[in-house]
């Protein structure tokens, strides 16, 4: 089972950022992320495989879109 689902890719295209909600598509053979799908010129960064919540929450950091909460 490990590996099975295996985020390998995710497009960090800031052109691609309209979205939250990321697309699951095939790049190279292995699983990638992206949320804009139907748009060319994706910009994939190689994970190296992560699982799928995992591969939501790189995204949302390398995007800017999830920081570290500024301790109150
Ligand atoms: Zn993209």
């Amino acid at each position: 089972m490990a590996g099975d689902r295996m985020i390998r890719f995710l497009c960090t295209s800031p052109a691609h950022r309209r979205s939250t909600e990321l697309g699951l598509t095939r790049h190279e053979g292995q699983w990638a992320l992206c949320p804009d799908l139907l748009s060319q010129g994706h910009e994939w960064l190689d994970t190296g495989g992560l699982e799928v919540a995992d591969a939501v929450v790189r995204w949302k950091e390398i995007v800017g879109l999830e920081r570290a909460r500024p301790a109150a």
